[in-house]
């Protein structure tokens, strides 16, 4: 085990025991990773969108007053992630981002971007940790192949070297600026699955050795979750245009994730105990690690202010009842009812699953053995 995997080993462990503790005194898992959805415009056009039918249709915003109430109201999390849509498309991102730098209650701030605005980035970055250099800043890029099948699965041509410019300016700025980094997000689907591993290559020549490179597969409620129940089963959510892997292709995918892995700098990483077990769930339907975290350490606010616990399951109430106060509505009546309505369901879902990995001893014990 290398210093850094020592470290990441460390944190994991000390964060699961305190997470075992917290929900032992109050019955739920402190809130860890709140998902934002702050537009539903993009300038983008992927054939494996999930959220593909709500996109560029007039689905209102949050105001920056809102949002700033939002910010003020929500308890310590470690991670905010900015999402849609494409976040970069509003205007008033630096604002939005002041707005939960200055209350300091989230440790990092993750921008969930399509990386078609490397300047824009890079104006965000530089404003940003001017103000907050304590606060953690990240951009995670997707990226879906090499340069055709990328600017193919996009639709945006051009797309593959725009990700690209916008990683090394991060990367380049983040040897510098403390605690601002960039990572890179693959969806595997049936199109991608076979250059995984030349796609991590091109990565390391072009961007650094240090750059994350982490992997999710295609979702889709219909075909990727099962036993949810019937009455807060979200519809809709899933592809218009892609397909899975096939499953013979399985073993290929899991020996590029394997060597992928061990060519990065530290091998710690839980999300590829995720993936491991996603292509499990995938093949034989079975659930691999329980769901613990959704509505619980894990929830998602979409941009018409609607809450919930994940986004296979419908929303339960939207923040404009508790007047954005999200504390109030995450200790409410209805946070309450909706999470005795999903412990019996498994999905391959990673902000969900993948984050369950750490709630876990096995998946504690099994990233510990990648890093030995
Ligand atoms: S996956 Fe993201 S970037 Fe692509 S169309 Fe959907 S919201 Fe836009
Ligand atoms: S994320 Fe968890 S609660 Fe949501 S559908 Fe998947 S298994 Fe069920």
């Amino acid at each position: 085990m290398n210093t850094i995997d020592r470290q990441i080993m460390g944190d994991l462990t000390k964060r699961f025991l305190e997470n075992r503790l917290a929900k032992a005194r109050a019955g739920i898992y402190p809130l860890a990773n709140l998902f934002f959805f702050i537009t539903m415009r993009c300038n983008a056009k992927c054939s494996h969108c999930f959220c593909w039918e709500d996109l560029n249709i007039g689905i209102p915003e949050p105001t920056l007053e809102q949002i700033d109430t939002m910010a003020r109201t929500i308890p310590k999390i470690r991670i905010l992630i900015l999402t849609g849509g494409e976040p970069m498309l509003r205007r008033d991102m630096p604002e939005i981002c002041d707005a939960f730098g200055k209350y300091g209650n989230v440790g990092e701030i993750k921008v969930n971007t399509n990386g078609l605005a490397p300047d824009k980035i890079e104006a965000l970055a530089t404003g940003f940790k001017a103000k907050y250099p304590e606060t953690a800043l990240n951009f995670q890029l997707s990226l879906d192949g090499l340069e055709a099948t990328h600017d193919r699965i996009r639709g945006i041509p051009g797309n593959f070297e725009k990700v690209i410019r916008s990683l090394q300016i991060i990367y380049e700025m983040g040897r510098t600026m403390p605690l601002l980094t960039t990572d890179v997000l693959t969806v595997i689907n049936a199109e991608n699955w076979h250059e995984l591993d030349e796609l991590n290559q091109t990565l390391h020549e072009r961007v650094g050795h240090g750059l994350n490179h982490g992997f999710e597969l295609v979702r889709d409620v219909r075909t990727t979750a099962w036993n949810i129940p019937e009455a807060i089963r979200e519809s809709g959510v899933g592809p218009k245009n892609m397909a899975a892997p096939p499953v013979e292709s399985f073993p290929k995918i899991a020996d590029a994730l394997r060597k992928i892995n061990n060519r990065a700098p530290f091998k710690a990483n839980p999300y590829i105990i995720h993936n491991l077990a996603q292509l499990k769930m995938l093949e034989n339907g079975k659930p691999q690690f329980k769901c613990r975290v959704a509505g619980q350490a894990v929830g998602v606010i979409y941009s018409n202010g609607d809450v919930a616990a994940c986004e296979f399951t419908k929303p339960f109430v939207n923040l404009a009842k508790y007047n954005h106060d999200f504390s109030a509505l995450w200790h409410g009546p209805e946070a309450t009812a909706r999470r005795t309505q999903i412990t019996g369901c498994h999905c391959i879902h990673g902000s969900f699953h993948g984050k369950a990995i750490e709630y876990s001893a096995l998946g504690l014990a099994k990233t510990a053995g990648l890093a030995l």
